[in-house]
């Protein structure tokens, strides 16, 4: 079924179909496993050209979020890594391309196209995940430009990264504070290092890493957009934006636990049938299929929004809806599917509990489900901040 999906989507669906099946599932298991980084599946990405899919097509892009979306959610039916290196790469674009200087654009846009540079994002702290607010990082101003003081956690992908998107609170050179800034800090700057790895459940296949920063000195042209709150609200306005395209990582992985799920009760027979003779075991997958097909919808929707132009305080809510039901559902799904695995859901010879390992992970990164469902809420209350 092609759903809304237009010709060049269509096309777009089917190519990275085909690579999921020749290249990418064989792949998976092992990206998980050894939690290495994949340089062979972002050297496939970089081929496939797919670096820009949801930017304008003055960076070789579609310009459409539901694109984005069915690219995603198609590498996340196979391997929730090989998808996270997509998304990885469009957060910082993303950003840059909102609240960055048209010379920052011009010295990182073309390189994350390409995939010749790669960025990672950093607000997490040891102490403020969901609270942005609660940031401590600071960025002091300087006759030069800014020192940078802190820690980060969780920065993923910060190991192989160019330069790092640094949420920091900016003060004045007599240490008022002026608001929270992102600061672009490239690899190797000095005072900045980068931890040691996370032992993580799931998303193993690209790191997420303790960041440090000592009196490292940046300049002036390092921040993006006006000093103080500004310019980090309007790149914090474009995860909305990029919110749909996490919530089709976990279609994709409902999609793809389900499609396991199908073939294995097919196979696998207890008391003389085959388990999907089963009526308990038939309606749990017609449940799995059920809400995924709900979840996708919603997904498609919000994306269609985006890609109509719908922004600010209509999208917010819906954007939240799609990340928060779809991720609840891949996990619902991953769930049910390990159930129905029964021991081979548990053992490592089976694909399944990466996908429940994966699922877990969906529903905490990029703003959790109950922020998600703070967001709703304060949209169906009227409580809306300006
Ligand atoms: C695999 C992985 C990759 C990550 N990558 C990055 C990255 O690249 N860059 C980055 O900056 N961060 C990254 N993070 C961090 C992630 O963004 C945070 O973990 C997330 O925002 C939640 O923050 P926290 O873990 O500090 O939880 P907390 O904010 O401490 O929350 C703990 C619990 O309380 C709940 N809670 C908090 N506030 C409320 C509230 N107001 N109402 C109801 N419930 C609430 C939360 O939902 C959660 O269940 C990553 C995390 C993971 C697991």
């Amino acid at each position: 079924m092609q759903y809304c999906l237009n010709e060049e989507q269509t096309q777009l669906q089917d190519l990275i179909r085909r690579v999921c099946a020749e290249k990418v599932a064989a792949r998976a298991a092992d990206i998980d496993r050894t939690a290495e980084y994949p340089q062979d599946m972002f050297e496939l990405l970089q081929k496939l050209d797919l670096f820009t899919v949801p930017f304008s097509a003055e960076y070789g892009g579609t310009g459409s979020v539901l694109s984005a979306c069915i690219a995603v959610e198609e590498f996340g039916r196979v391997c929730y890594n090989t998808g996270a290196l997509l998304v990885t790469q469009w957060v910082p674009f993303g950003t840059i391309l909102a609240g960055g200087s048209p010379e920052q654009q011009k010295r990182y846009l073309p390189g994350l196209a390409t995939g010749e540079l790669r960025g990672a994002t950093s607000l997490t702290e040891a102490q403020s995940g969901s609270d942005v607010s609660g940031i401590k990082t600071t960025a002091r101003r300087t006759a030069d430009g800014y020192v940078i003081n802190g820690a980060k956690m969780w920065c993923t992908g910060s190991l192989v990264a160019d330069f790092i998107m640094v949420a920091a609170r900016t003060l004045a050179e007599d240490g008022k504070p002026v608001g929270i800034n992102f600061f672009i800090v490239e690899r190797g700057a000095k005072g900045f290092t980068v931890g040691r790895k996370e032992e993580k459940l799931g998303a193993r296949g690209i790191s997420s890493h303790p960041l440090f920063f000592d009196n490292v000195p940046v300049a002036e042209t390092a921040r993006l957009g006006p000093e103080g709150g500004e310019g980090f609200k309007l790149a914090m306005e474009t995860l909305n934006k990029s919110r749909p395209i996490i919530a089709a990582r976990a279609v994709g992985l409902a999609q793809g636990a389900m499609d396991h799920t199908i073939e294995f009760i097919r196979n696998r027979r207890a008391f003389g049938h085959q388990i999907s003779d089963f009526q308990g075991a038939r309606w749990m997958v017609s449940d799995m299929a059920m809400k995924t097909e709900a979840a996708r919808q919603l997904v498609y929707r919000a994306a269609a929004m985006v890609d109509a132009g719908v922004k600010g305080s209509v999208l917010a809510p819906l954007a939240a809806q799609a990340k928060c039901y779809a991720s609840d559902v891949a996990m619902q799904v991953a769930t049910d599917a390990v159930q129905l695995f029964g021991a081979a859901g548990i053992s490592g010879e089976y694909p399944i509990n990466r996908y429940f390992r994966d699922a877990k992970v969906i529903q905490i990164v990029e703003g959790t489900n109950q922020i998600q469902r703070n967001i709703i809420a304060d949209s169906l209350l009227g409580r809306v901040k300006k």
